[in-house]
């Protein structure tokens, strides 16, 4: 009969992680043997979820492989996995980037998560810690004294003492007055839908520019489609392109230090305002010459324009902005927890478009591929959008933008990305928690936790032993859409959770 149980509801990256993390910690603190770990997925398969679930070719990983292991001290995991892949699954392996630096296709990723669970099942017999595998969906969770009753939306309810919420990404309800619509696909994601759903001529309007968009036009050039494809969008940004080779930069003005003195000489939290002064200063230091800033504007410049200059600028190792941003990986969450929430919510306003299409930028090979399709005439980005209604006797999407265009399409792809407000999270459990009071919104999206611990907070209930990693706190915390980033916290939360089942501490 063991002490505790730990239990991890889904079985994504995250989820995958969390299990190899809490092996190593319970094993090397000898707590292993009176510890359960039962891991829930809702899906038939762990070590998928949603990002790397995708069997298509064209989804490609947006991080170089060096930085996808589920370990997090050994970032470079998946990479040395890779090594020792036989060469048909070389085909996965995409562009002209050495095999540690490459972006494979996310299926591959999917394979490795997949292939780490069976090891860690076979490692967690061998060292004698139960593991079990649960394929249900966790529906809502109730406090039972220190500990959680999980009920799920089958089986029996069961006893935990530690909860981790892993859910990844849950769709968007940002436009319920489409579903049940035939022609209407509320996410990019599956992509058999699309394929059997939308004839191979058919002009397709697709809501979004990011990279969500991206994996769309992938699964329909990649089946085939031949039809226009249009996306719509408010600002009209397209993911910019990751260089074949980053030019590495050694920031000077941007910087923890330099940050951190504004919150000791002027004694208050940075601001916005003062990033992007440090910013601007280093990009000027990076290019050796003052930058007309009006000209770095983005908005309102034709994608496709933008897009082959941005191939240009990623053959010929990046520039300021994409490198700058890129050495800063490691230090801007912690820029991020010093905002106060207003600044927080300014960023997202104000800069937040810019990082993103900069940071989460699109690999070169599908860069070129949509470069082509431009060319071809086959895809164009029409924004601002500013509506989009369904005419139920044309049977057409009406798409307005730019205040006086309106286009007519019969087929609708919602790639809008995952909502970041988490009351417009569509999830069963998160709905029920958030209801009851067990978790609480953080106004910039997402939910509130310690991000030094990533223990959920909450002023309604008093909640002990419940922990969130991934797009469910992508409010209080900047880089959950990594894998990098998201076994980072895995890693801090676990050691928390086992020193106290250490110490035998319940509380
Ligand atoms: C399309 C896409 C592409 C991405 N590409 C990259 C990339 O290239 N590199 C990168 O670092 N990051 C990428 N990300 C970000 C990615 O989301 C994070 O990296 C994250 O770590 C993924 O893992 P996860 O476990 O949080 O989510 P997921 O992989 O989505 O897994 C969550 C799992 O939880 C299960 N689940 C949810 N709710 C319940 C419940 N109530 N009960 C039981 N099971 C449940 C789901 O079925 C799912 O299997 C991408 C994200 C998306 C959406």
């Amino acid at each position: 009969m063991n002490d505790y149980t730990i239990c991890i509801v889904g079985g994504g990256a995250c989820g995958v992680a969390a299990l190899a993390e809490l092996m190593v910690q319970l094993k090397m603190t000898g707590v292993h043997d009176k510890t359960k770990v039962v891991l829930i997925e809702k899906g038939d398969k762990v070590g998928q979820g949603l990002a790397f679930g995708t069997d298509q070719p064209g989804h490609l990983l947006n991080t170089q492989a060096n930085l996808m292991g589920i370990h997090s001290f050994e970032p470079d995991h998946f990479a040395g996995w890779l090594e020792t892949q036989p060469d048909d699954h070389k085909n996965e392996v995409k562009g002209d980037n050495q095999l540690h630096e490459s972006y494979t296709t996310r299926r591959l990723y999917g394979n490795y998560l997949k292939e780490q669970v069976r090891h860690y099942l076979a490692e967690a017999e061998k060292i004698g810690l139960e593991v079990h595998i649960i394929h249900d969906e966790a529906t809502d969770l109730s406090p039972d004294g220190e500990g959680w009753e999980v009920t799920l939306a089958h089986g029996p309810v069961l006893y935990a003492d530690h909860v981790l919420l892993v859910p990844g990404t849950p769709k968007p309800n940002n436009f319920p007055e489409f579903d049940g619509l035939a022609n209407y696909f509320d996410f990019p994601w599956p992509s058999e839908p699309i394929i059997d759903g939308i004839p191979k001529n058919a002009e397709v309007a697709i809501l979004g520019s990011s990279l969500s968009a991206i994996d769309a036009i992938m699964t329909l050039t990649d089946s085939g489609h031949q039809g226009k494809i249009s996306l719509y969008s408010l600002d009209g940004l397209m993911p910019r392109v990751q260089p074949v080779e980053g030019r590495s930069y050694k920031r000077k003005y941007l910087t923890l230090s330099r940050i951190h003195q504004i919150r000791r000489s002027e004694w208050r939290q940075p601001r916005i305002k003062d990033l992007f002064r440090l910013f601007q200063q280093e990009v000027e230091n990076y290019t050796g010459a003052p930058v007309d800033w009006k000209a770095t504007e983005r908005k309102g410049f034709p994608a496709q324009e933008l897009l082959e200059q941005d191939i240009r600028i990623a053959e010929d190792g990046g520039d300021a902005f994409i490198n700058i941003l890129y050495d800063m990986r490691y230090e801007e969450s912690q820029v991020w927890d010093w905002l106060s929430i207003e600044e927080k919510q300014r960023f997202k306003k104000w800069l937040g478009p810019y990082w993103t299409v900069t940071r989460y930028g699109m690999p070169l090979i599908n860069a070129r591929r949509l470069a082509d399709l431009f060319q071809k005439g086959k895809l164009e980005v029409n924004f601002p959008m500013r509506d989009v209604t369904f005419d139920e006797t044309k049977q057409r999407f009406l798409l307005q933008f730019a205040d006086v265009w309106c286009d007519e399409r019969e087929f609708l792809i919602n790639a809008t990305g995952p909502s970041k407000n988490v009351e417009k999270m569509q999830s069963v459990l998160i709905q029920n928690l958030l209801k009851k009071g067990i978790i609480e919104a953080y106004p910039v999206g997402g939910i509130v936790v310690d991000p030094s611990k990533m223990e959920v907070i909450s002023s309604k209930e008093r909640v002990k032993n419940l922990y969130a990693v991934g797009h469910i706190c992508n409010g209080l915390l900047l880089d959950v859409n990594a894998v990098w980033f998201n076994v980072q916290c895995i890693a801090t939360l676990s050691e928390h959770i086992v020193k106290k089942l250490q110490h035998g501490d319940h509380s």
